[in-house]
């Protein structure tokens, strides 16, 4: 009886982890450990508010691409880092910098400025070379204020190592799944954001398969409670032409017990906000999440400590699944 007990538990224990699906396993390493690991070295003081161009916007970017390194993500080219320039008139110009080639070109006939900055890409091959999938979030921020009394440095918590953390938390998802997924999956992590969507619009200008991007999931702030009554709210931007993506956030809160209430958006017009804007001037399906302002934002205060950790771990989790279909349902 001893015995046969013994094997009933040894098969039972064999039986329930075997029969765990791959997506299962891989949403299951998605965890508060792992985003409070990532915040807290991001949002931390010693990373200075991530200034694009700054020397601890170059630190964040190291970081990223050891992280991918890491998980043995390939880069998209023949480095992590998609390295460019934007320019600007002298500091005086209240003027936005630029990457757009025709303004470049004007720049430089008279006194301008050029910032170096770096977007860090990595990519899961898949079954078909042909199709590319995206998900990103911008890594910098507003940097260090030396004239501010008191806390001088923009920590960014919220915005964005909250989305840094859920592009990190993904890649390693769909690693630990252990399955190659039917079409390209791309994580990238943005610069410049702040200064006006530059890397992800440095990107699209001069990626060649624009045509072949099926979708591109985005991440800018998604950490907070705009309503501290409303802890479970999240907003959920979609494109308008896709209700299956309304569907599949449904579908992955029922399933998995996710506690988060959404404002469905579905839009033809996702042009605003944030790095989203700059795919779907293409015409790119997007997928965004976004938590809602809070007195913190652009603030000093915007730290680590504020973070609603169950939320963000459960966008995580949604986002995933919603990665996980974009990279492989065959019809959308
Ligand atoms: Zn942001």
């Amino acid at each position: 009886m001893k015995l046969l007990c013994f094997i009933l538990l040894i098969s039972f224990t064999f039986h329930s982890v075997s029969a765990q699906q791959p997506v299962e396993k891989a949403v299951n390493t998605i965890n508060e450990q792992n985003a409070r690991s990532i915040i807290g070295f991001l949002a931390s003081d010693a990373l200075e508010g991530r200034r694009a161009g700054s020397n601890s916007g170059k630190v964040t970017a190291e970081y990223l691409a050891s992280y991918l390194i890491s998980l043995g993500i390939e880069p998209l080219s023949d480095s992590y880092f998609q390295q460019f320039e934007a320019y600007n008139e002298d500091f005086q110009s209240r003027k936005r910098y630029t990457v757009e080639p025709d303004s470049i070109v004007k720049y430089k006939q008279r006194v301008h400025r050029v910032l170096k900055m770096q977007n860090v890409i990595g990519m899961i091959g898949g079954v078909n070379p042909d199709e590319y999938v995206i998900v990103g979030a911008h890594y910098d921020h507003l940097g260090k204020d030396e004239s501010l009394e008191g806390d001088q440095i923009y920590n960014g918590a919220d915005d964005n190592a909250s989305g840094v953390s859920a592009v990190m938390q993904i890649a390693k998802a769909f690693v630990e799944s252990g399955v190659k997924p039917q079409r390209n999956v791309i994580f990238a992590f943005w610069d410049g954001e702040e200064l006006g969507l530059l890397g992800s619009r440095y990107f699209t200008m001069s990626c060649t398969f624009t045509n072949d991007i099926k979708g591109y999931l985005n991440f800018d702030m998604i950490g907070r409670n705009n309503d501290e009554s409303q802890p479970k709210h999240v907003v959920y931007f979609y494109s308008e032409q896709h209700p299956v993506f309304g569907n599949w956030l449904k579908d992955s809160i029922r399933k998995y017990g996710l506690n988060l209430e959404p404002d469905y958006r579905p839009s033809d017009n996702l042009l605003g906000g944030s790095d989203n804007r700059s795919f779907a001037r293409y015409d790119i399906p997007v997928i965004w999440y976004h938590t809602d302002g809070h007195p913190d934002y652009h603030k000093p205060s915007d730290e680590a400590s504020h973070i609603n950790w169950g939320k963000l771990v459960d966008i995580t989790k949604a986002a995933f699944l919603n990665m996980w279909n974009l990279a492989n349902e065959k019809n959308y």
